[in-house]
């Protein structure tokens, strides 16, 4: 038989086990119960893949991601692997196909969704063949509370009770501690070994940048440092999801719009193109990810504030999940705190969860302005403790500035009073730097004291310290709607310029320029025209396939032929994703697209 080590080689064409995954494996392998705590991008799936293989009978794969069984089993097919799945998406036909090869002992690992397993049709079914293994993926749809919870998923503790000599591996990327303690007790894994990994996405660039023309900003990000990718743009609202889309149309980028307000067939087909090109961009709201595995998104970006960390890091977590690099890229500015200020503030329930709320916000808004490693902040959020900046985030790349703002923020808090604490921060503004307009004048506001001694700074600069007071809480916005703002307790020593306060200087237009960690790995000009190559080759396979690229060959596989140029089918087969049946399938192909460079040049 073949050893693991031997089975990643040969089938999946990888030198080497990535973290816990040989343990896990070895565990899983002796017939122990395993729970698999690993970050989106870890490698869990070969954590299963290969036990069962190695086992002897069919592994069971107990996942609520119908939209991707089809093409995780083409992937396997891909690779020589016996697979195959049962889910409401099958006719009658297919159902019967695969029943008959599973009863024949002809696959090795069946994809099965738990509203099917658990049916009595289902367990008489599995009780007559000889089962490998269980893996519970997406275990965390167990916990009532998150939001992927799924009823079936409590059904599962039968297996332990039908199935008890057969081993079961639960695998989730959802770190926190009530979750994890809920799965091992509904799924009865109170025996199981555990391996619970970090939760850090180091292929992941982080980035915040100030809002100041987001067009602008969005478009360069994408034409400088995302020309052809995959990606997903979050808008807050439909109507921005539409405008941003054909907006990015017209100026010739493949995006689309996704939103729960679209028929249902539109969502299904863009989501369809999204999963099955590699150069789509989709403009979406928050509507747009659940299922959403695709394995190849090269960047994620924010046009509006995301309300909690927890909802910014599972949406920026969307990118990289292959573990090549991937930007995130978050615009934000004094607009979006008062709004989201405002919505919280009027939203219906209790105090209790207004207050929580709150909190959740202000977490968000403090990582926000935070001037030292967005990565170190954001693990520590979640209970982690790192212990070293991380080189790829925006702050650790382009160290931010701050200045002493004490005087200009008693300026600002003094206005607001003058004003009477009715006015939005535009207005303040305004009577700040002595502008005449005709709001000024009806309110008799050119003959305050605050009039006109703020010209110093630009209003971009006024927006920046006002952003950055509502953000600390040092003003608060009234729940009134028209973002009036309010002097609080916490501002009093401010006020009367007791206590000195240091605000971060926003780069004008930053977007653009802490590219460097991302720049070594990108491609140089003059592989440019192999890379795009060796991309139409592999989209040209994926087609004749009907599959998704990434199916065909990862990005990482691709980078690793165009730096080592490899010419013959052994060199080929020593490229990290080229195991023996993609080498004979799709090797002549691609040996002839890097041989015509190779003599061409
Ligand atoms: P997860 O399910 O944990 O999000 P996957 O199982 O999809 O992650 O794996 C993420 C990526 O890493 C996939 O492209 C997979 O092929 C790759 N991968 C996994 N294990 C290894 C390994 N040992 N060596 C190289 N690549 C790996
Ligand atoms: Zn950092």
């Amino acid at each position: 038989m073949n050893s693991p080590l031997q089975i990643l080689n040969s089938i999946f064409g990888y030198h080497e086990f990535r973290g816990p995954q040989a343990a896990v494996i070895e565990a899983l392998i002796s017939g122990d119960d395993v729970l698999v705590l690993m970050p989106t991008g870890g490698g869990k799936s070969l954590c299963y893949q290969i036990p069962a293989l190695v086992r002897d009978g069919v592994g069971i794969v107990i996942s609520p991601l119908i939209a991707l069984m089809q093409d995780q089993v083409s992937a396997l097919r891909e690779l020589g692997v016996r697979a195959g799945f049962l889910n409401s998406t099958l006719s009658s036909q297919e159902w019967w196909q695969t029943e008959s090869a599973l009863q024949r002992g002809e696959l090795d690992l069946l994809y099965i969704a738990p509203e099917r397993l658990i049916q009595p049709r289902t367990i008489e079914l599995l009780h007559s063949l000889k089962i490998s293994l269980f893996a519970i993926d997406e275990a965390h749809c167990v916990s009532q509370w998150g939001h992927d919870f799924r009823a079936d998923y409590l059904k599962l503790d039968l297996l332990q009770r039908e199935f008890p000599q057969v081993p079961r591996i639960a695998l989730t990327a959802t770190a926190d501690l009530r979750t994890r303690d809920e799965i091992v007790a509904r799924l009865q894994l109170q025996k199981a070994q555990q391996f619970i990994s970090g939760f850090d996405r180091p292929n992941i660039q982080y980035r915040i940048a100030q809002k100041n023309n987001p067009k602008i900003q969005l478009m360069r990000f994408l034409r400088e440092e995302q020309a052809g990718n995959s990606g997903i743009v979050y808008c807050l609202s439909r109507n921005k999801v539409e405008q941003i889309a054909d907006w990015l149309t017209s100026e010739g980028f493949n995006a689309l719009p996704y939103h729960a307000g679209l028929p249902a067939t539109t969502r299904q087909q863009h989501q369809e193109r999204f999963l099955r090109d590699d150069n789509i961009i989709m403009v979406a709201t928050i509507a747009f990810g659940m299922g959403i595995d695709k394995p190849d998104v090269r960047f994620v970006a924010h046009l509006d504030l995301p309300k909690s960390i927890e909802a910014y890091y599972q949406e920026t977590g969307r990118a990289g999940r292959d573990g090549e690099p991937a930007t995130t890229l978050l615009l934000y500015g004094l607009d979006d705190v008062v709004k989201l200020r405002q919505m919280m503030a009027q939203s219906e329930g209790n105090e209790e969860f207004k207050r929580n709320e709150q909190q959740r916000l202000n977490a968000m808004l403090g990582l926000c302005e935070i001037t030292s490693c967005r990565r170190v902040s954001l693990l520590r959020y979640f209970g982690d403790n790192p212990t070293h900046a991380c080189g790829n985030c925006d702050c650790c790349l382009t160290p931010p500035q701050t200045w002493d703002a004490t005087e200009a923020v008693q300026m600002a808090l003094s206005c607001v009073y003058r004003t009477g604490q009715r006015f939005g921060a535009g207005h303040v503004i305004d009577v700040l730097r002595g502008s005449n307009n005709e709001k000024i004048l009806s309110f008799d506001h050119h003959k305050l004291t605050t009039y006109g001694i703020g010209k110093h700074l630009s209003v971009d600069e006024w927006k920046s310290i006002f952003r950055q007071l509502v953000a600390r809480g040092l003003l608060d916005v009234n729940s009134d709607g028209f973002g009036g703002l309010l002097l609080n307790e916490t501002c009093r020593t401010y006020l009367r310029g007791d206590e000195k306060i240091h605000l971060r200087r926003d780069i004008k237009l930053a977007v653009s320029s802490p590219r460097k960690a991302n720049l070594s790995k990108a491609i140089e000009a003059e592989d440019q025209s192999l890379w795009n190559a060796l991309r139409s080759c592999r989209k040209r396979l994926a087609e004749e396939q009907g599959v998704p690229p990434y199916v065909i060959f990862h990005d990482a596989t691709l980078r690793e032929m165009l730096e080592f140029r490899p010419l013959t089918p052994e060199q080929l087969r020593n490229i990290t994703g080229v195991g023996e049946s993609k080498l004979k399938r799709f090797g002549e192909e691609f040996l002839a697209v890097l041989r015509e460079a190779e003599y061409s040049a």
